[in-house]
């Protein structure tokens, strides 16, 4: 891998000179490189639980498993930061979120100002495009082409705005309208004689899974075991106690179930009433055709305790199935696209979700905590033409590790300062022995919605160690070869020592190397 760094030292105008010939030495090392194209497509909130080429359980993903079937899964797939803004930032600029300064999505708003992919990209001769969810409050920068949805968007005739700073409503329902205008960009827009690289970000798979009109009756006769664990009491687990994201508690049955009737009352029954107003009379009319009769039977049953906590998760399972069977269907979509223009085999196509979900597991929904659920996210790629790797690779990667990796296709400079590790090795079915041996994270957004209190941690092949801090000091530890749900919170048991001194000298060093201000202080541990 070749690095350069321009010395600090020069003049502005010796260091812009010498910018101008870094770039033209990178185009004129692109040009000689073969010209992949990368299609990436990231969803939001989708877990690899809800993919089959992952976990055959619950639902058919035909057209995901097409890309894991002719190109490699990712089995340790991990974040930096389970969160929205947090991991698109991580995502974007190869960098921890200390680093990119995109801590939460309730505080920050991205320096598009500073270094990312797509920028870099578009030095190494690409043309480059965003289409569907940003959701870093900034406007998008180092894109040709953009066309976004203003914060989470919505499923049901969603606003987009475009690059004219315009606000344009498309009729229908968001999936299929991010991917038709992904492939009208590919189609109608793109130069076709450069090299492309195109974000196609899904709002699905996100809060309040609503389903296209077409999906409504899938999955109904099916009834899904609950997690082993769904009746997780938190013994041991001090933040795990804390959060406001169970299924049984906190999912609201109006907004997340849809169980909207006019004299009940929840929490988020206006927010409800304000996705379902966006409906036109026709998808209103197909809405309420399927869910009155569940509404009517839903009430007069007046579910209770358990019975209730089990009704929602059905419900939840099947509205996040039907949700995902719509961007199933779209990315068959995009690999039909480019199978029928001839563009597969000088692809790089990336499918990924922007962190891991619970789907019932320690009772909840949602995502943030270190735990593996929402640590993990799904990642399979299908690759271009000359990349002979298949089926699984097993070494740990991250999300900050997309950014050099996109880099290096493009036969660009990986610059120092990016902090993840480039995977095209990986891809040509090298397993280097130096590959990482620890991931670090790091969740910030406390105080706020789900309540999970802050923490930063390090996961290793065997263990996991988490310090939850701010208004709380508790740490954990895992053995996740021997309890891989993470129930036992063995921090503290006297014959873990050495394991938990030896995860807490390497936390500090990914700390150090980070160069994350908030750490881990040895001093105060002792005291
Ligand atoms: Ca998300």
């Amino acid at each position: 891998m070749v690095r350069t760094r321009l010395n600090l030292s020069y003049s502005m105008a010796t260091a812009t000179a010498v910018g101008f010939l870094a770039s033209c030495s990178n185009l004129q090392k692109a040009e000689n490189h073969p010209h992949y194209n990368i299609v990436y497509i990231m969803t939001d909130d989708h877990c690899a639980q809800m993919m089959s080429c992952y976990d055959s359980r619950y639902m058919e993903t035909p057209n995901l498993d097409r890309i894991a079937a002719d190109g490699v899964r990712f089995t340790q797939s991990f974040v930096a930061n389970s969160l929205s803004g947090p991991s698109r930032a991580c995502m974007l600029t190869g960098k921890h979120s200390c680093a990119n300064k995109f801590y939460d999505n309730t505080t920050c708003v991205f320096d598009g100002s500073q270094q990312t992919f797509p920028k870099l990209l578009q030095k190494a001769g690409y043309q480059t495009a965003l289409v569907g969810k940003w959701h870093l409050e900034s406007l998008p920068t180092g894109f040709d082409y953009w066309k976004i949805v203003p914060g989470q968007g919505d499923y049901y005739n969603p606003d987009f705005i475009t690059q004219d700073n315009d606000t344009v409503r498309e009729r229908g329902y968001i999936t299929n309208l991010i991917t038709d205008n992904a492939i009208d960009w590919m189609e109608n827009r793109r130069d076709a004689s450069k090299p492309f690289c195109l974000l196609i970000h899904h709002k699905a798979i996100h809060r309040s899974w609503m389903s296209d009109t077409c999906n409504l009756n899938l999955y109904e006769d099916k009834t899904f075991p609950l997690p082993d664990n769904f009746y997780d009491n938190y013994e041991g687990r001090l933040a795990a106690a804390a959060q406001e994201m169970s299924v049984a508690k906190d999912l609201d049955v109006i907004y997340d179930l849809k169980m909207f009737r006019e004299d009940k009352e929840t929490p988020l029954k206006s927010a409800y009433k304000y996705y379902t107003g966006r409906m036109d009379k026709e998808q209103k009319a197909a809405w309420d055709k399927f869910y009155n009769p569940i509404i009517e039977d839903f009430y007069q049953r007046n579910l209770q305790g358990k019975e209730l906590a089990e009704w929602k998760f059905q419900r939840y399972m099947r509205d996040y199935m039907k949700t995902v069977k719509s961007l199933d269907d779209n990315v068959g979509r995009v690999l039909d696209y480019l199978k029928e223009k001839g563009l597969l085999d000088n692809t790089l196509i990336v499918y990924t979700s922007d962190q891991g979900f619970y789907m019932g597991e320690h009772g909840w929904f949602d995502k943030r905590f270190m735990y593996e659920e929402s640590m993990r996210t799904p990642l399979i790629m299908r690759l271009p033409k000359g990349f002979d790797r298949r089926g699984d690779i097993s070494e740990m990667v991250q999300n900050i590790d997309y950014a050099p990796t996109f880099l290096e296709l493009a036969g660009a400079d990986i610059p120092d300062d990016i902090q993840g590790v480039s995977l095209v090795p990986l891809l040509k079915g090298k397993h280097p022995e130096n590959w990482r041996k620890s991931l670090y994270y790091h969740f910030y957004e406390y105080p706020a919605e789900h309540m999970v209190k802050r923490h930063y941690g390090i996961r290793t092949e065997r263990y996991k160690l988490i310090h939850f801090y701010n208004d709380i000091d508790s740490w954990e530890l895992y053995d996740l070869q021997a309890d891989p749900t993470e129930m036992r919170n063995l921090y503290g048991q006297l014959e873990y020592e050495p394991v938990v001194k030896k995860l807490k000298e390497e936390l500090l060093k990914l700390q150090e190397q980070y160069n994350d201000p908030v750490r881990f202080s040895p001093e105060r541990d002792r005291e």
